[in-house]
Parts: structure tokens; C-alpha cells; sequence
């Protein structure tokens, strides 16, 4: 599932090419996507101008002339840049032509994406007015960790999983931040200490920065099977690690299932 590096590393790669430019049609190939999108869309999109490619959450916001698109990959979904005309994958859904000659193309297997349209400040979108602070903005730090871990049991992996309390953190990335922090993913959140809300959040912001620096800069290098990027799996220190040694202290990587997902932990670096 493409998580916040993946989405932040295709923004990257398609703005140059998108950004500025005019989208002169829209083919609908399938609409039904996790929310049909409305046949009037094409109509609506002809003729706009992009006038900037922006993230929120795993959200790709392309900012209109008159709106903004609201895309998102789901489970399974990627977005290309190719010449017009080039052939067309399964799963290529959406295409937009831009006044350049190229197309971006949304490839979506699963149809757990979406693209929807507002003409209203997309802030107040139903879908993004209430999503937490973004690990990579202001706002997120370890007094806030500390703020909402307070009054709640649940372990705290599955808290960080929680998007109304962090945002675009997924389950690869809560789990070595875990282990950057040291703190068991199965502890309770609140019984951290304000010390190790600050670790944590500081080893949420750093997996996530390293994630996106080995995203790769072409979309070439985003499109794995799933969605994790190549470059940055070799850097993983629990996740889907199980048995092998741990990187730090050599001993054997712990596998838990937490929430029906699963949990890597080292048991002794992590306490
Ligand atoms: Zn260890």
C-alpha cells in the first residue's frame, strides 16, 4: 500500500511535469473507483490550468485554475507520466492529457483510489478537515505525542496507525520508528514518558525523511509490487525481519500480530 514517502515521492515526480500545464481532456476509462467519479469531471477539467502539486496526508491535492483534484492511490494505485499515445496498461483508469503531449495516467488494480473534485478550499473537504498533524510539518512533536497518549491503553503502534491522531504513518513506518525510539510497539500509549513521546516523534519524523530521500527521484523507481520503495526496504530494521538478527544487537527480530497486522520488534533493544 503506497504510504506518506510513496505519495510525497510520486508528488515529486510528477510535478515537473504536470505542474503549469493544461489539462485539455480527461478519459474515463473505468469510474469505478472507491467513489465513482462523475461523468461530469472531463467537462469540468477541460481547459485548467495546474497551478501547483501539493500532499496532504497521502492525499495529492493538483490545485486548478478555478478547483482542486483530490487523488488518492488507495491500496494499489500509482500515477505515470507518459508520451500520449504510449500503450495503455490493465488498470489504467484515468488519463489526463496535457497541452505538453504527455499523460498522467492513474494505473489502480484494486480500485481502493479515487479522484474527486472540489471548487472549495480543500481543507474543508470532508475527507481531509479532520486529518492530524503531518509528522513531516510543525505540530507534530513530542509534547503533542504526549497530549493525545495520555488517556489511551491501546499499544502504541496501533495508536500511531490512528489517522485521526497521526497522520499518513502506515504500518512499515510505525514499526521502525518504534524501533529507532526503542519503545515496544505493544506498549500502552500511556505510559510513555514525555522523553520517549519526544524520541518517538523525532524517529517518526526521521524514518519518514529517509523514506522519501530513498523513494528515488523518478517514478521508474517508485513502482514496486508493494508500493514499498526498493532503495529504502534495504534500510529497514524490524519490518518483515522476523528471525533475523537484529541490526544493533543481533538478536533475532520478533514478529507479533497487532490490530490484524503485523509487528517487528527487537525484544531487547526495544523495552
Ligand atoms: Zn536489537
Amino acid at each position: 500500500m503506497p504510504e506518506l514517502p510513496e505519495v510525497e515521492t510520486t508528488r515529486r515526480g510528477i510535478e515537473p511535469h504536470v505542474l503549469g500545464r493544461r489539462i485539455d481532456a480527461l478519459l474515463l476509462h473505468e469510474p469505478r473507483l472507491r467513489w465513482p467519479v462523475p461523468g461530469t469531471l472531463p467537462a469540468t477539467l477541460a481547459g485548467q490550468r495546474v497551478r501547483a502539486v501539493e500532499r496532504r496526508a497521502k492525499y495529492l491535492l493538483l490545485r486548478l485554475a478555478r478547483g482542486t483534484l483530490i487523488l488518492h492511490l488507495g491500496m494499489s494505485g500509482s500515477l505515470r507520466v507518459l508520451a500520449a499515445g504510449s500503450p495503455r496498461l490493465t488498470h489504467d483508469h484515468l488519463e489526463f492529457l496535457l497541452d505538453s503531449g504527455e499523460v498522467l495516467r492513474l494505473n489502480d488494480p484494486r480500485r481502493f483510489g479515487s479522484c474527486l473534485y472540489t471548487e472549495q478550499d480543500p481543507a474543508l473537504h470532508p475527507l481531509l478537515r479532520s486529518l492530524a498533524p503531518e509528522p513531516l510539518e510543525p505540530g507534530f512533536d513530542g509534547d503533542y505525542l504526549f497530549r493525545v497518549t495520555r488517556r489511551r491503553r491501546v499499544a502504541i503502534k496501533l495508536l500511531l496507525l490512528n489517522g485521526r491522531l497521526v497522520t499518513g504513518v502506515g504500518n512499515i513506518y510505525a514499526s521502525e520508528a518504534l524501533f529507532r525510539a526503542r519503545i515496544r510497539p505493544g506498549r500502552a500509549a500511556r505510559s510513555l514518558t514525555l522523553a520517549e513521546c519526544g524520541k518517538l516523534a523525532q524517529s517518526v519524523r526521521a524514518v519518514l525523511a529517509l523514506a522519501v530521500r530513498h523513494g528515488g527521484t523518478t517514478l521508474r523507481d517508485y513502482v514496486h509490487a508493494d508500493g514499498t520503495p526498493g532503495y529504502f526496504r534495504q534500510k529497514l530494521f524490524v519490518y518483515e525481519r522476523a528471525g533475523l538478527a537484529c541490526r544493533r544487537c543481533r538478536t533475532p527480530i520478533r514478529q507479533r500480530v497487532q490490530g490484524a497486522r503485523s509487528t517487528y520488534f527487537c525484544p531487547s533493544c526495544q523495552a
